[in-house]
């Protein structure tokens, strides 16, 4: 493992709003078990891989680890492929894992969230594992000037009540109603993917589902603790896996937050027409990945019409909450899912 560098990063170093970034010391461990046991060690440290929300957030004054640990150079770059399976591993970049055949064939609403997230640039940067642990994108959390509960814990809520027109209508609790922003993890939580988990010589798995925290009072958002690294992302095929899609609204077509987005899968019998199961998630609408099994059951039987999915989308949306301007995100979502599925019903 390279010693922790000495050289203060970030020194003197201003940004854009005119705060000095805190000086950090920087560790690049070549080993899974180093990584882990450092990061264990230190809790005022932090992991980084793609850095395109670590690096922000500490620009902003929002993060500030006294060390950061680099994950680069752990050997999880590859994508292996074996019978039903597939072993994602964390380091590999959002492109990468959009255009490996695989996914594309096998899991297509993957490859479409994958590619509906962020920009071309950004993609390229980010990993799969630190896009599950991205942070939310409500403006009060980068603004230092006023209360946010997964800021300072404690301190309250500025979007409640403020300017919500990007908040959750789903999972929102009186602590916090921000938005979790991963389209892959939205399609990921349809397809019942589970994170493979290290810390201390020992893996774990995780289903997708659990890995988020309902809002708190506590900044913490994920059941992991320091020192555990994601290492990858089991996928299985499932028989709604290939006849499916994603769908995101947003204000303009690329590089802007979604508003509201569904990956819908379909098993359909033989006859074409009649659904054996379906597979529904929804995104930029909660404020965790949201898997709308309410749904699932509404279609589970029904015969493959619009009617049907209106009728889904019904169910999906029903313990929706509104704030103050966000109540569009409701029929948007139901707008989303409603042609999620007429996507993923026309293909083969
Ligand atoms: Fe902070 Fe959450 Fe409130 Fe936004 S919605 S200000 S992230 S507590």
């Amino acid at each position: 493992m390279r010693r922790v560098s000495q050289h203060r990063h970030g020194h003197q170093t201003r940004c854009g709003a005119g705060l000095a970034m805190k000086d950090f010391a920087y560790a690049a461990p070549t080993s899974l078990e180093q990584a882990s046991r450092l990061a264990a060690s230190r809790p005022d440290a932090m992991f980084v891989a793609g850095g395109t929300t670590v690096v922000d957030l500490m620009k902003e004054g929002v993060l500030a680890p006294n060390l950061l640990i680099d994950l680069n150079r752990l050997p999880l770059r590859d994508t292996v492929v074996s019978g039903g399976s597939i072993v994602v591993g964390t380091l590999v970049t959002m492109s990468a894992l959009a255009r490996h055949p695989a996914i594309r064939s096998r899991f297509p609403m993957l490859a479409e969230a994958l590619l509906a997230g962020a920009s071309g640039q950004l993609r390229n940067m980010a990993t799969v594992g630190g896009n599950l642990l991205q942070r939310t994108r409500c403006p009060y959390l980068r603004d230092l000037s006023v209360p946010c509960n997964k800021r300072v814990p404690g301190s309250g809520c500025q979007a409640i009540g403020g300017i919500d027109r990007f908040h959750a209508v789903l999972g929102t609790t009186d602590r916090c109603i921000a938005v979790y922003p991963s389209d892959a993890a939205t399609a990921l939580t349809a397809l019942d993917a589970v994170v493979v988990v290290h810390r201390n010589g020992r893996s774990r798995r995780v289903p997708l589902t659990e890995l988020h925290l309902a809002p708190a009072v506590a900044a913490r958002e994920t059941i992991l603790e320091q020192g555990d690294v994601i290492t990858g992302i089991v996928l299985r095929d499932v028989p709604e896996a290939r006849r499916a899609s994603y769908v995101k609204v947003r204000d303009r077509a690329t590089y802007a937050f979604g508003l509201a987005s569904a990956a819908a899968g379909l098993d359909l019998d033989d006859d074409g027409r009649t659904i054996r199961s379906a597979r529904i998630a929804l995104g930029n609408i909660a404020t965790r990945p949201w898997r709308a099994t309410a749904a699932e059951a509404v279609l589970a039987g029904a015969q493959a019409t619009r009617s049907a999915y209106e009728d889904a989308a019904e169910a999906a949306l029903a313990g929706a909450v509104a704030g103050r301007r966000n109540g569009y995100k409701i029929g948007l979502a139901k707008g989303a899912l409603v042609r999620a599925l007429e996507t993923a019903a026309s293909r083969p």
